[in-house]
């Protein structure tokens, strides 16, 4: 197979135009075609020190020029058995992994090597690329699961979200029963409540469980434990349990923040992505964020509030107190809100909601911020410029900025270590200071990326195994 070194060419997927995105809540990123695809894996250099780049900066781990050697040798499916042995869901890491900062941020063509410079955007595709390859499993209808006999054990996982299905997924393979208990009415965690649909399209998430009902996992939804089954009981009626409850408890705090027209990050993608308020009055939920809204917050959750807002015809205002540098959202995200229409504040901070007679949202009062030495996250901290206040009118605001762990599931249960942030604590096998328990994901990290969610499932789900069988994988 030829390799061509080419860094000016990087094939970009087709992408709805602006004005047609915010028309829809579709998802806007088309996708490879085959023609493409291939041609993408051919820019591919397969360097011999790939685990010290791309794979090294997978949080999975995967073997990228395994799977896009496959695939330009036309062997999708192959390729797709490269991808999840380390990644169970290549259709929805592929589709939401910030790549520039994770396997493609350390891409070889990500820099000039021969003018020996950073030029950014030309690293190999690799989060297109896995797409691809997972859509194109997933489309083609092919069942690959294989399964191991039943051992007899059985697991409850407590949580739908990514971390959850990752754990469940790996231990029913080994063949072990699984119970998965989930509050809300379907499965996906923030997949299929937070992040909105014109990114990640719900029949890829339904897909995925369909797979994972396929090895035999049951889901149990509408189950909200801590109140409709207590954790001992689960630990009770279980040979392990694991907790996979996220961090989706959504936070205010500025002066102004009880006045009508502010919201939760979550209540709106939640009534939005979930409850289909954008049908209203054809669904039974509405939403109401007047014509202007103004978002608070620079992170993934503050970006999908605005894809949103936008979508449901509002004007949008983001403000973040910190640069596009030091976001943790992709950076083609914020170009393409920012295409779409939404006003960026950078280096924005509010200090107050304010209102009117009838207590309603009217703006929000701001201060302007420089950069200065780094914080203790290593990133420069932002310091108010004096005489900046400005007023940013708008009827509503949403809160996008910390999210906290929701301890229903777990608090008052005797003998359980929590962080100083309300965090599980948890050893390097994911055990939790109760023998038999086991937790990962959010509700350890505390708020982190889809990857490393999985990532902690199958983890836990390898240490779940050596508890149950005293056999290490
Ligand atoms: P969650 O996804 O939060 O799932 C936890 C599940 O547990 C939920 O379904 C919840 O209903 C359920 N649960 C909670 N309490 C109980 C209980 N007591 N009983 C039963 N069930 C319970 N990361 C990326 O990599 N890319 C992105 O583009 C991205 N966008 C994001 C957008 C938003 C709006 C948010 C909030 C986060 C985003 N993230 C993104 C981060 C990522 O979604 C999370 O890190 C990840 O979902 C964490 O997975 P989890 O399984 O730990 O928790
Ligand atoms: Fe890149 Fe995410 Fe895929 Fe890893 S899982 S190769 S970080 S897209």
């Amino acid at each position: 197979m030829p390799t061509r070194i080419r860094y000016e060419d990087r094939n970009q997927e087709a992408l709805l135009p602006p004005k047609q995105r915010v028309s829809t809540f579709r998802e806007y990123a088309l996708g490879y075609s085959v023609s493409l695809a291939l041609d993408e894996a051919q820019r591919c250099l397969f360097c011999k020190d790939a685990d010290q780049r791309c794979i090294k900066a997978c949080p999975a781990g995967i073997d990228i020029p395994g799977f896009i050697k496959e695939i330009a040798q036309g062997n999708l499916v192959n390729a797709y058995k490269k991808i999840i042995e380390s990644n169970p869901f290549p259709s929805i890491c592929g589709r939401v992994c910030p790549q520039e900062k994770q396997c493609e941020g350390s891409c070889i063509l990500h820099y000039d090597v021969v003018r020996n410079r950073k030029n950014k955007g030309l690293a190999v595709a690799i989060g297109t690329l896995e797409k691809f390859v997972g859509d194109f499993v997933r489309i083609s209808g092919l069942d690959l699961e294989e399964k191991k006999e039943p051992t007899g054990k059985r697991v409850a996982v407590v949580g739908a979200g990514p971390a959850g299905l990752s754990c469940a997924y790996e231990l029913a393979k080994l063949g072990h029963s699984l119970d998965v208990f989930e509050a809300l009415p379907k499965a996906g965690g923030v997949m299929a409540y937070g992040i909105p649909t014109a990114r990640l399209d719900r029949s890829v998430i339904e897909w995925e469980i369909k797979r994972l009902e396929k090895l035999g996992v049951r889901f149990f939804f509408g189950w909200v434990v801590g109140r409709t089954i207590s954790l001992r009981e689960l630990l009770e009626n279980y040979d392990a349990v694991f907790l996979g409850v996220g961090a989706g408890r959504g936070s205010l705090g500025i002066k102004g923040d009880t006045l009508k027209g502010v919201y939760s990050a979550i209540e709106v993608l939640t009534r939005v992505g979930l409850l289909k308020a954008n049908q209203f009055p054809q669904s039974s939920t509405p939403i109401d964020l007047g014509k202007r809204t103004a978002i608070i917050g620079g992170g993934f959750t503050a970006v999908d509030c605005a894809i949103t807002a936008l979508r449901l015809g509002v004007e949008t205002h983001v403000l973040y107190r910190r640069t596009r540098e030091t976001s943790s959202a992709r950076d083609e995200e914020w170009d393409h809100i920012a295409e779409e229409g939404a006003i960026i504040h950078w280096l924005t901070q509010p200090v107050e909601i304010l209102g009117d007679s009838k207590g309603r949202v009217v703006g929000v009062k701001c201060i302007k911020m420089e950069l200065g030495e780094p914080d203790e996250s290593g990133r420069p901290k932002p310091i108010p410029v004096p005489n900046s206040e400005h007023i940013i009118e708008c009827d509503s605001v949403i809160f996008a900025i910390g999210q906290k762990a929701n301890p229903i599931a777990y608090e008052g249960i005797e003998g359980l270590e929590l962080t100083r942030w309300g965090t599980i604590k948890v050893d390097e096998k994911f055990r939790t200071s109760i023998k038999g328990l086991f937790a990962g994901g959010d509700v350890v990290n505390g708020g982190d990326t889809v990857v490393r969610a999985i990532v902690h499932g199958k983890k836990a789900a390898k240490s779940i195994h050596e508890y149950l069988t005293e056999v290490s994988l």
